[in-house]
């Protein structure tokens, strides 16, 4: 047996969409597990709907997952995609083979036509197929200058089966099925057949798509037959419905894959959270992608829709971003906090040991911003927030605050065991609970009564951010209206 090949091929009619990319993905897995081939065609024959900025996205998207593709005319002595705009000529060489042939003809039927024929089934009970009125007509008999489109002749007796890989046989009755277009009336070709075409030139073997596109299948099949060719193993994904079972929407959430970029979602965390929409490995939640491509197999799709649950993606997001390393996190953080608006950060290794200190809390890059604030700013922009502020930096606090910044301020060697050993001798000095002491402290250098452990922050701080923000809290423990 030869090596499966497996597209991906999307319309690029906006952004990466969550189901695109799960399809995406599943194709991309079972090329890298039998080690076939993955090729990403661009389907931009609609010129109406097709945008550069949505190829670009879509590139984006994959891009950002990682989801490299293998084969294609590249630019640049790049690799691929494939644009099925760059191939016009091909469709109309195959659409004039089946012409030729008299397996396709020109359909006449005007719109008012068709939306009459239409409504008289409609009416009768019957299956609303166009009128196969122009099936046999010969060329002397065509309306000179009257558009029209091109169909194939499809059969119009018995069964069409879509022997599927996930939803097993499929049948189609033919009586139900009008002769597929191929070409509209201003000569581009409809998606069916662009994409038999190049699924046959581009031999590939397992055509994996959304369950949506299972109605094109039959008229898909029909012009497999009209050339006579053979089929490829065809696999519908079920759908992905929002938690109220509904068809996954903007209602829902984002439903771009670069939406999730934006907020702060690991790639890796998302092809591990796509990958159960529809795919399980018995009880098992988080894979590296060297196991997905281990175990993945289609054996293992089920036929019922994947259920899009946010708070596992946060805990996957979660779990993904606990076990990044600090650089890595920190180089993946700075641009977020310039984006916020605060000083550009060095990706340093202070930068690393305070996201260290962020991210076992932490759902999302962004979230980890955001819990990081004070960090991100000098200690003469420190907000503090009014309620802290009036409860906790205040005169009964100002000894503790004082005395620590004493101590820490003479501390050689600025690390968390010396930190916590000062603040600890002296709050059994007073006799305190370490809370006591320990929350002034956390008021005085963060802002807020939230932060990560306290000793960690101020060795993350750095010794003098820690100081002059002592030095703040200080004052405006002596007098409130200090800062
Ligand atoms: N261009 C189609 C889409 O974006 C592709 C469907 C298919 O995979 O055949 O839905």
């Amino acid at each position: 047996m030869t090596a499966p090949r497996l597209r991906f091929a999307p319309s690029p009619t906006g952004y990466l969409h969550i189901g695109g990319a799960r399809t995406a993905l599943f194709c991309w897995l079972m090329a890298r597990r039998t080690g076939g081939t993955f090729i990403l065609r661009v389907e931009d024959t609609d010129t109406e709907r097709n945008t550069p900025e949505a190829v670009q996205a879509i590139l984006e998207g994959m891009r950002w997952l990682g989801l490299d593709w293998d084969e294609g005319p590249g630019a640049d002595g790049g690799v691929g995609p494939y644009f099925q705009s760059q191939r016009f000529d091909i469709y109309e060489a195959h659409v004039q083979r089946l012409l030729d042939q008299g397996k396709a003809y020109r359909c006449y039927l005007t719109s008012e036509e068709l939306a009459a024929a239409r409504a008289l089934a409609i009416a009768a009970g019957q299956p609303a197929t166009a009128p196969r009125t122009w099936r046999d007509a010969t060329p002397d008999q065509w309306p000179a200058d009257a558009p029209y489109v091109i169909r194939v002749k499809a059969p119009m007796e018995g069964v069409t089966v879509v022997d599927d890989l996930v939803r097993g046989e499929v049948t189609f009755p033919n009586s139900e099925l009008s002769d597929p277009v191929i070409v509209r009336s201003n000569g581009v070709p409809l998606y069916n057949f662009a994409c038999v075409v190049d699924d046959h030139l581009m031999h590939i073997s397992h055509v994996l798509r959304g369950d949506d596109h299972l109605s094109n299948t039959p008229k898909q099949i029909a012009i497999y037959d009209a050339f006579g060719w053979v089929l490829p193993q065809f696999a519908h994904l079920p759908l992905i419905l929002g938690q109220d079972k509904k068809r996954l929407s903007k209602r829902h959430g984002a439903t771009s894959v670069m939406g999730y970029d934006d907020m702060g979602y690991l790639p890796d965390a998302m092809i591990n959270f796509l990958v159960r929409l529809g795919w399980s490995h018995g009880d098992q939640e988080i894979f590296t992608r060297d196991e997905l491509v281990r175990f993945f197999g289609l054996n293992h799709v089920g036929k019922a829709p994947g259920v899009w649950n946010a708070e596992k993606l946060d805990w996957l997001n979660g779990q993904y971003l606990q076990q990044l390393d600090d650089a890595d996190l920190a180089a993946r953080v700075a641009p977020r906090i310039a984006a916020k608006g605060y000083p550009a950060p060095a990706v340093d290794d202070v930068l690393a040991r305070r996201v260290a200190t962020l991210k076992e809390r932490s759902t999302t890059l962004e979230d980890l911003v955001t819990r990081g604030a004070f960090y991100w700013v000098d200690a003469d922009d420190l907000v503090y927030d009014d309620k802290q502020r009036s409860k906790v930096l205040k005169e009964a606090n100002l000894g503790h605050l004082q005395v620590c910044r004493l101590r820490l301020g003479a501390l050689d060697e600025w690390s968390q065991e010396a930190i916590e050993e000062v603040v600890r001798a002296y709050s059994e000095e007073q006799e305190l609970k370490l809370g006591k002491v320990a929350q002034p402290l956390r008021v005085a250098v963060v802002g807020t009564n939230v932060s990560p452990g306290i000793f960690e922050t101020l060795a993350a701080l750095g010794q003098d951010q820690s100081l002059r923000r002592l030095d703040r809290a200080i004052a405006l423990a002596r007098d409130p209206e200090a800062l």
